[in-house]
């Protein structure tokens, strides 16, 4: 079997699209979507990171800003810093680029954020609701996922899904989203004993490690879906997933390739919480419920 390959790109693109006709009905209420990122230090690769989500708003006509803080910036004046954004009406969506800096706590800047600003998910309320009921705004990466598999009309009810990675961004915000969705799911990790065997019942795996070429296609059940996470840089420069994507790919059904395949939706997703955000200031606003529909 050749695994049709799901192309991130293309379906990035289509919601998108589908945010930007939402920018421009907001437009007549009056209303542009705004996000503002906090960024501390001088961490080259998240500098790059944060000038992608702000040129991916402008490029769906949303307002965004960047806010580079110096590295010697102190846990007050981070905290003080983003309480002056939550306390801005235009500013929907507030999102501080992690990790921060050795010395400043991620988890209490993350708190400072308004739960109705957090359009990354994490604040407390949200991964609670997320665990509960449904946050309005589930982290960015696995709900990237879901409407990937969404877009591809790939059935999860009833599926086994395997996840590989248990950590607060990918893998355990993951397992929430496939249990809501109606799979039966299996989060493993770096202290899973026979990790392949795990894997080898998955219909749905989903790998986020950080290891390159680490799942082996001898480890994929026949006709699985491989969602490949991971994001590691080879000695020579070059990007690789999590997944051994040629011996996968023989496999699997479908697979997502690295790059072009969850990286873009990451961004899509958070273009898409933030203008969530900005909708639900409207008066009627329309409930978080219909958005996994
Ligand atoms: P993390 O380091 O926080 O977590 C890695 C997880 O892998 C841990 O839970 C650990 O238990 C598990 N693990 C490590 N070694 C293992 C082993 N030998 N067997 C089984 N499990 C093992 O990483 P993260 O932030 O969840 O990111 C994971 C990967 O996804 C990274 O490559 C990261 O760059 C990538 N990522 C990509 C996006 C995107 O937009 N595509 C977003 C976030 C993270």
């Amino acid at each position: 079997m050749t695994a049709k390959i799901i192309d991130g790109k293309v379906i990035s693109d289509f919601f998108r699209a589908e945010y930007k006709r939402r920018v421009d009905r907001l437009a007549s209420s009056g209303i542009r979507p705004g996000l503002a990122v906090v960024i501390v230090g001088d961490d080259p690769a998240s500098q790059v990171y944060v000038r992608n989500k702000a040129k991916a708003c402008e490029s769906i006509g949303m307002y965004s800003e960047v806010h580079p803080l110096p590295s010697t910036t102190s846990q007050a004046a981070l905290t003080a810093f983003v309480e002056t954004l939550n306390a801005r009406p235009e500013i929907h969506g507030i999102l501080v680029q992690l990790p921060l800096p050795k010395g400043l706590d991620d988890r209490a800047v993350i708190e400072a954020i308004a739960a109705e600003k957090d359009v990354d998910g994490f604040h407390y309320a949200n991964m609670g609701a997320l665990v509960i009921d449904e946050s309005p705004y589930p982290p960015c990466t696995p709900y990237g996922v879901m409407k990937m598999l969404e877009y591809e009309g790939i059935t999860i009810e009833g599926k086994h899904a395997v996840i590989i990675g248990r950590s607060n961004i990918v893998g355990k915000p993951q397992a929430m989203l496939l249990l809501k969705a109606g799979a039966t799911v299996t989060v493993c990790h770096s202290k899973t004993q026979d990790l392949p065997a795990f894997c080898r019942s998955a219909d749905i795996l989903v790998a986020a490690v950080g290891r390159p070429n680490f799942v082996e296609g001898h480890w994929i059940k026949p006709g699985a879906v491989v969602i490949d996470v991971g994001i590691n840089r080879l000695p020579d420069g070059k990007l690789c997933g999590d997944v051994d994507y040629h011996s996968a790919a023989e496999v699997a059904s479908a697979i997502t390739p690295v790059p072009g395949g969850v990286g873009p939706m990451t961004i899509t997703m958070l273009l898409g919480n933030t203008l969530h955000a900005a909708e639900a200031t409207l008066p009627n606003a329309v409930g978080m419920e219909t958005r996994l529909a």
